[in-house]
C-alpha cells in the first residue's frame, strides 16, 4: 500500500478538505489530495464497505488506470482486476455474433492505460486502504445531514459539527451536497439496469456456457435488443465473476446499488433472449435494480461561497454501467488536486474551484453524450437505424475486419477515432496545461497588480 514513491509537486499551502461521501470520487479525490499535501477528512455515512460476496462488476478504462499507474498502484490493481483483450457483439434475441473487436496492443501503450475489469468492492476497498496509508482521516458511519457552505461546516447525524477550508460534495446523485445546490432531483427512468454477478467456477462448468469465459482471450460481451441490452464480462481478482449490466423497460423495481431487487425483474428481462442470456439469468442468485435516469446537466458545480464544489455523481450524472462512469468519478479528483498543489494563498481557492468546472465540464458533458449514445444504441428498436448497424457490422465480420475497424481505406472509423481520443485523455496533464496556460497568468497579473499597488502607496508615502 504505497502511495506513488515519486512525490509529486507540493502545495505551500495546505488547508482542509471536508468530503462528503466515501464512494470512488470521495476516496480518489482524498488520496489526490493527499499526494500534494493537503489535510482530508472523508465523512461516510456507510458503517462498513460491501464486499464482494455480493456486488457487481466495473469496467476501468485506460484513462483511468493510467492515474492509478500514475499514483503508484499498479501492483495492487494487478491483484485485483483482469485486462481487457475483445469485445463480441451479438445480438439478444439469436445470440447472433455481429462483430469482433480485438483490442489494438499498441493503442493502449499510446494511451498510457489498460482496459480493466474488476469487481467494485474490490476497487473502493483498494481506494479505501489507500486513502488511509496517505494519511486521510476516513469516518465511517458518518452520516452528513446539513452542509453550511458560507460557514463551511457540515453537521453529522449525530449532532457533531465539522468545519473545514472547502467542503466537497462527494455523496452522489440526489445527496445532500446536491440539494445544497439547488439541483432539482433527476427526471424518471425510461429504463432500468439490473447489476449482477454469476461466480467463474459455474459458468465454466457448465455446457452451455462454453463460449462465455474464455481464458485465452478475455473478453467483454455486448448483447443489443430491442429496448433492452445485456452488457458482461469478466472480473479478475482472486474470486473472480461474471458481471453483467441488463438494462430493460421499466417494471416497478426499486433498489440501488445497496438493496438487493426480486430476482425475478432481471429475469424477466432475460428469459426474452437468446440461450446463454436466459441460462445466465437462471443462475444469478441477487440482482440490484439501478434506474437509468434522464440526465440533466448540472450547470453550477461551484457554490457561490466559493468553498464547496461538487464532483463525481453529484456533479455529471451518468448512465448506470457506463465504460466512463468511475474514471469519470476518479479523474475528477485527480484534476482538483493537481490544481490544488499551486496553491499559496487562500484567495486561489475559489478561483481553482471555478478552474475546476471548467475543465472538467468540457470533458464530462462529451463523455456522457456519448455513454447515453452507447445505451441507445445497444437498445434500438428495429428499424432503419438498427438495421444498418447490424449490416454494417456483418459486412465486416464477413470480410474479416474488427467490428471498429474502417471498411474502407481510410485508417480507422470515427467510433474507433472517438475512443482513441477518450481512452487517451490524460487528466492530470490537462490540469497542468490550464496551469501553463491561465493559473501561472493569473498569478503574474496579480503580482503586477500587487506591484504597481506596492509603488503607488510608496510613491504617495513619499510625496
Ligand atoms: C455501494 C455502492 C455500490 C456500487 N456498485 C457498483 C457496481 O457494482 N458497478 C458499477 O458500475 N457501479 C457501482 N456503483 C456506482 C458507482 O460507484 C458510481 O456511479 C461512480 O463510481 C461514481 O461514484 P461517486 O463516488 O461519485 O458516487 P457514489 O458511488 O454514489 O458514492 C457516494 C457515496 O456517498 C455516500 N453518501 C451519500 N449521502 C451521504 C451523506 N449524507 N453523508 C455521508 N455519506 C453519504 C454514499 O454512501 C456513497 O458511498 C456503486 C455505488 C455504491 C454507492
Amino acid at each position: 500500500m504505497t502511495i506513488h514513491p515519486k512525490s509529486p509537486k507540493q502545495t505551500e499551502l495546505a488547508i482542509r478538505f471536508l468530503i462528503v461521501g466515501g464512494g470512488m470520487s470521495g476516496l480518489a479525490c482524498a488520496i489526490a489530495l493527499r499526494r500534494v499535501g493537503h489535510q482530508v477528512t472523508v465523512l461516510e455515512q456507510e458503517r462498513a464497505l460491501m464486499t464482494n460476496s455480493d456486488a457487481g462488476g466495473i469496467r476501468m478504462p485506460p484513462n483511468l488506470s493510467k492515474i492509478l499507474f500514475h499514483w503508484g498502484l499498479k501492483d495492487e490493481l494487478r491483484k485485483i482486476a483482469i485486462k481487457s483483450m475483445a469485445i463480441d457483439l451479438c445480438l439478444c434475441d439469436t445470440g447472433e455474433l455481429l462483430g469482433k473487436h480485438i483490442w489494438d496492443e499498441e493503442v493502449f501503450r499510446e494511451t498510457r492505460g489498460e482496459f480493466i475489469f474488476a469487481h467494485h468492492a474490490d476497487m473502493r476497498n483498494l481506494l479505501y486502504d489507500n486513502a488511509i496509508a496517505s494519511g486521510a482521516k476516513v469516518r465511517l458511519g458518518c452520516p452528513v445531514v446539513s452542509i453550511d457552505p458560507d460557514r463551511r461546516t457540515v453537521t453529522l447525524a449525530s449532532g457533531d459539527t465539522v468545519t473545514a477550508d472547502v467542503i466537497i460534495g462527494a455523496d452522489g446523485m440526489g445527496g445532500i451536497s446536491q440539494s445544497v445546490m439547488d439541483i432539482e432531483p433527476p427526471v424518471a427512468a425510461p429504463l432500468n439496469m439490473y447489476s449482477t454477478t454469476v461466480p467463474k467456477a459455474v459458468i465454466v462448468n457448465d455446457p452451455e456456457l462454453t463460449t462465455i469465459w474464455k481464458e485465452d482471450l478475455v473478453t467483454m460481451f455486448s448483447w443489443f435488443g430491442n429496448g433492452h441490452a445485456v452488457l458482461g464480462f469478466p472480473t479478475g481478482g482472486s474470486d473472480p465473476d461474471f458481471a453483467m449490466y441488463v438494462y430493460g423497460p421499466v417494471n416497478g423495481c426499486e433498489s440501488d446499488w445497496r438493496t438487493q431487487t426480486p430476482i425475478q425483474g432481471l429475469r424477466s428481462v432475460l428469459d426474452q433472449c437468446e440461450p446463454r442470456l436466459r441460462r445466465l439469468g437462471q443462475l444469478a442468485k441477487t440482482a440490484r435494480c439501478i434506474p437509468v435516469a434522464e440526465f440533466t446537466t448540472v450547470e453550477d458545480w461551484v457554490h457561490e461561497s466559493g468553498r464547496m464544489v461538487l464532483l463525481g455523481q453529484a456533479a455529471h450524472p451518468i448512465p448506470p454501467g457506463s465504460i466512463q462512469d468511475c474514471a469519470l468519478a476518479i479523474e475528477d479528483g485527480a484534476v482538483l488536486a493537481k490544481l490544488f498543489s499551486h496553491l499559496r494563498s487562500e484567495d486561489q481557492i475559489g478561483s481553482f474551484l471555478w478552474a475546476f468546472e471548467e475543465l472538467r465540464q468540457q470533458r464530462c458533458s462529451s463523455v456522457i453524450m456519448n455513454e447515453c449514445g452507447i445505451v441507445q444504441y445497444m437498445t434500438l428498436p428495429p428499424g432503419e437505424f438498427q438495421q444498418g448497424r447490424d449490416q454494417s457490422m456483418r459486412a465486416k465480420r464477413d470480410a474479416g475486419l474488427n467490428a471498429l475497424q474502417a471498411s474502407d481505406d481510410s485508417e480507422e472509423t470515427p467510433e474507433w477515432a472517438e475512443i482513441k481520443e477518450v481512452f487517451g485523455y490524460d487528466a492530470e496533464d490537462e490540469a497542468d496545461n490550464w496551469w501553463v496556460q491561465w493559473g501561472r497568468l493569473r498569478e503574474r497579473a496579480k503580482g503586477v497588480e500587487a506591484t504597481e499597488i506596492v509603488n503607488i502607496s510608496l510613491f504617495t508615502n513619499t510625496s
